[in-house]
C-alpha cells in the first residue's frame, strides 16, 4: 500500500511530465513577430553591490549584446550569464537568428551551448558565425553547434576568416577583420540600407610606443601605466575597415597605456581610430561593475571624455541595460 507521501510522488510525476509537454509545444510556438525597429540591445547586469565575489574576482565575466537588424537577430559574445540576463529582460530568445563568437575567451562565449540547448528546444534553428579555435577547442559543442544533431534543427557552423562575407536575411552581409588579442580574435561590420555597424571585440591598436625621452617599447613589453608617450605606430588596417562605419561597438580596458594594452583598447587608442572617420555613434560595451567603483566613476566618464575630444555621440552601457535604436 503507497502511503501519502508516494501518492504525493507519483502524482508529482505526472504534473511534471505534463507541464514539460505543455511548455514544450509553447516553446515550439512561441516565436513572437518581430518589431519593425532596429536595435542594439544589452541586456542589465545581474551583479549587486554586495557581490563581492563577481565584483572583485570576475568582473569581467558578464558580457554580450544583441543586433536586430531587420529580420536579423544577431547574439554577440554571449558572456557568463547572458541567457539569464537576456530572459530576466522578458527577451524571446527563439528570434535570435544567428551566434556570433569572436574568440574563445569565456567572457565571449560562456553561454553559447545554453543558448544554442534553447534554440535546439525551441526547433528555431540559428547560424553560429565563429573563428575556427572557437570549434576546435569545443568552445561550442559539436552537439550544440549542429554538427551532430540530434533533434530535428537545422543549425549550422560557419568558420570566419578575414576573407569571409556572409549573406544575412534582407540583404545584409556582414565582413571581419582579424584583432590583435592573446587568442585568435574577429571584429565584423554588418552593411546594408546605405549603413554600417562595426563591432570590436578585444584588440590592440598600437604596435610600438616611443616614450618622450626617445625610448622605444614594444606595447608587448609594457608592465606598468605609461603616460609619457610622443609618437607611435599602429595596426592601421583596424582602422581601414570601420572607415565607412556610422556606428561602432567597442570594449575599452583603460585610458592611457597599460600591460593591457597588447590585447585591449585604451581609449587614447580608440580615438586615434575614429580619427577622419564618418563614425556618428559609438557605444562602449562591456562595461562591468569592479569591485567599490561604482559603474558613473568609470564608463560615463570614457565616454564624456570620447565625446570631448571627438564630438561624437557616445555611450557607455548601463549596468540597468541599454536598448540604442538605430
Ligand atoms: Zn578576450
Amino acid at each position: 500500500m503507497r502511503d501519502k507521501l508516494e501518492k504525493e510522488l507519483v502524482e508529482l510525476d505526472k504534473r511534471r511530465l505534463n507541464i514539460r509537454k505543455r511548455y514544450k509545444n509553447k516553446l515550439i510556438n512561441s516565436k513572437k513577430k518581430l518589431n519593425q525597429k532596429d536595435y542594439i540591445y544589452f541586456p542589465k547586469s545581474i551583479v549587486s553591490e554586495k557581490n563581492h565575489q563577481l565584483r572583485y574576482g570576475l568582473s569581467w565575466l558578464q558580457n554580450g549584446f544583441i543586433l536586430k537588424k531587420g529580420n536579423n537577430v544577431i547574439a554577440v559574445d554571449p558572456g557568463v550569464n547572458f541567457v539569464l540576463r537576456l530572459t530576466e529582460s522578458g527577451f524571446d530568445l527563439s528570434n535570435i537568428t544567428h551566434i556570433f563568437i569572436s574568440h574563445t575567451h569565456l567572457d565571449h562565449s560562456a553561454d553559447a551551448n545554453v543558448l544554442m540547448d534553447f534554440m535546439i528546444r525551441a526547433r528555431a534553428s540559428v547560424k553560429i558565425i565563429a573563428p575556427k579555435s572557437v570549434y576546435d577547442e569545443k568552445v561550442i559543442s559539436d552537439f550544440h553547434s549542429g554538427l551532430k544533431p540530434k533533434f530535428p534543427v537545422n543549425h549550422s557552423a560557419i568558420i570566419i576568416d578575414e576573407n569571409s562575407e556572409i549573406e544575412l536575411l534582407d540583404g545584409y552581409k556582414m565582413t571581419f577583420v582579424p584583432l590583435q588579442h592573446s587568442v585568435e580574435c574577429y571584429g565584423f561590420k554588418i552593411s546594408g540600407n546605405n549603413q554600417n555597424y562595426t563591432y570590436l571585440s578585444d584588440t590592440s591598436y598600437t604596435r610600438e610606443l616611443v616614450t618622450k625621452n626617445n625610448k622605444i617599447i614594444s606595447i608587448t613589453d609594457i608592465t606598468y601605466y605609461m603616460e609619457n608617450v610622443k609618437s607611435k605606430s599602429n595596426y592601421n588596417y583596424i582602422k581601414e575597415f570601420l572607415k565607412d562605419s556610422d556606428v561602432l561597438i567597442t570594449n575599452i580596458d583603460s585610458y592611457m597605456y597599460t600591460k593591457n594594452s597588447k590585447t585591449h583598447l585604451p581609449l587614447l587608442d580608440l580615438l586615434e581610430i575614429i580619427k577622419d572617420n564618418n563614425i556618428k555613434e559609438i557605444i562602449i560595451a562591456h562595461v562591468n561593475p569592479i569591485g567599490e567603483l561604482k559603474y558613473e566613476e568609470w564608463g560615463n566618464k570614457l565616454a564624456k571624455y570620447v565625446y570631448k575630444i571627438s564630438k561624437i555621440k557616445t555611450f557607455a552601457v548601463k549596468i540597468s541595460g541599454n536598448k540604442f535604436y538605430i
